[in-house]
């Protein structure tokens, strides 16, 4: 065996486990597929592609079309493989070693461990309990740590809770470096940083095609940026990191925005659903601006309410052994059928009335 990079020791990866059931809500996917009318497109678009070439490096139609949507120019549009690759690009070119980048936990783990692969140092402020980002820790670890990139995302995950804008603005006022606002749930919610990005800031925002472009499979997300933002990510990116199938997929997605809103729209509902029948159980409840829900069962262990729901085939994000989420869970808002037998799964496990 071959030893990894000293510095890559300790890192334990990134895991969101699979199991057989018939109701799957654990990794905050849309519970509904794109449009039929967008599958013809693409396979007929599909079938035109020139395979032997390679892509258009820069994705030109593409980034057309995503700052059409948003009203910006393409050039302050970057897409990658996943607004995973988006983060990982970002911080290829403003962490790594030397370099510090800073987040408030608990929030979406791969901002830190991505950090921490490429080298950089992390300094992770910390919530309150109920989850929100107090002005005193914003400014404290700005002061202390003066990172070179800030992460806040807006929805947070696994909290589902939403940035107020005053403090994203307060970031931007105090922040030394890159502020960015990962927002890859920002439709669930009733406000967007993208008003904010310009020429001027240090702020961009991620976005993604995996929640709600219900194309999780594609693997495509983006990020909206100052141009001279955009430049460096692309000096740093590998030569068409995107396929062709991938920049057809998520043009043609964007013909169909009413039919995501509409999906939106459904899911927002249901969320509220959830999160109110939750209430009347033995359960605290997170308030979500997002596609999903954290929730915490009052006397019972996080753990075997986890499994219980496993064993009627509903399987939920198990989080309760994560820092700082002592005995959560938290739930993908799915189809209305789904949320109904997690529902009544639900209030049986809690309300104890089934002898096991
Ligand atoms: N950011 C956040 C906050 C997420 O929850 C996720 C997906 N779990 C991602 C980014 C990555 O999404 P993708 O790579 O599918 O675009």
């Amino acid at each position: 065996m071959i030893p990894v990079r000293d510095d890559l020791r300790a890192l334990e990866g990134y895991h969101s486990p699979q199991l057989e059931v018939k109701v799957r809500l654990n990794t905050n996917e849309s519970p509904l597929p794109p449009p039929a009318a967008w599958r013809d497109a693409f396979a007929a678009e599909m079938s035109r592609v020139e395979w032997h070439r390679y892509p258009d490096r820069h994705a030109t139609e593409l980034r057309e079309a995503i700052a059409a949507l948003h009203g910006v120019a393409p050039e302050m549009v970057f897409a990658a493989n996943g607004s995973n690759e988006v983060l990982q690009t970002i911080l290829l070119t403003y962490g790594g070693p030397g370099r510090t980048v800073a987040t408030f936990e608990p929030t979406y783990q791969m901002h830190a461990q991505i950090a921490r692969v490429v080298g950089s140092q992390v300094v992770e402020g910390e919530r309150d309990a109920d989850f929100t980002l107090s002005s005193g820790e914003l400014r404290r670890v700005l002061e202390t740590a003066a990172p070179h990139v800030v992460f806040i995302t807006s929805p947070n995950n696994p909290t589902g809770l939403v940035e107020p804008a005053d403090r994203v603005r307060e970031l931007l006022s105090v922040a030394p470096g890159l502020v960015v606002v990962d927002e890859a749930y920002a439709q669930f919610a009733d406000w967007s940083a993208l008003d904010l990005v310009d020429e001027s800031r240090p702020l961009v925002v991620t976005r993604t095609f995996s929640k709600t472009w219900s194309m999780a499979a594609v693997r495509l997300g983006y990020v909206i940026g100052p141009t001279w933002f955009v430049r460096a990510l692309d000096t740093v990116v590998l030569p068409y990191h995107l396929d062709a199938a991938k920049q057809i997929a998520g043009r043609l997605a964007l013909r169909f925005a009413d039919e995501m809103n509409d999906r939106v729209r459904l899911i927002v509902a249901e969320r509220e659903r959830i999160s109110a029948a939750m209430r009347t159980m033995a359960i605290d409840v997170t308030p979500s601006g997002a596609n999903f829900v954290l929730f915490r069962p009052t006397g019972m262990a996080g753990r075997d309410v986890w499994q219980a729901l496993v064993d009627r085939s509903v399987l939920v994000r198990d989080c309760s052994g994560w820092p700082r989420l002592a005995e959560c869970l938290r739930v993908t808002v799915g189809t209305p059928e789904e949320n109904d037998v997690f529902l009544a799964a639900l209030d049986e496990i809690v309300s104890g009335s089934v002898v096991q």
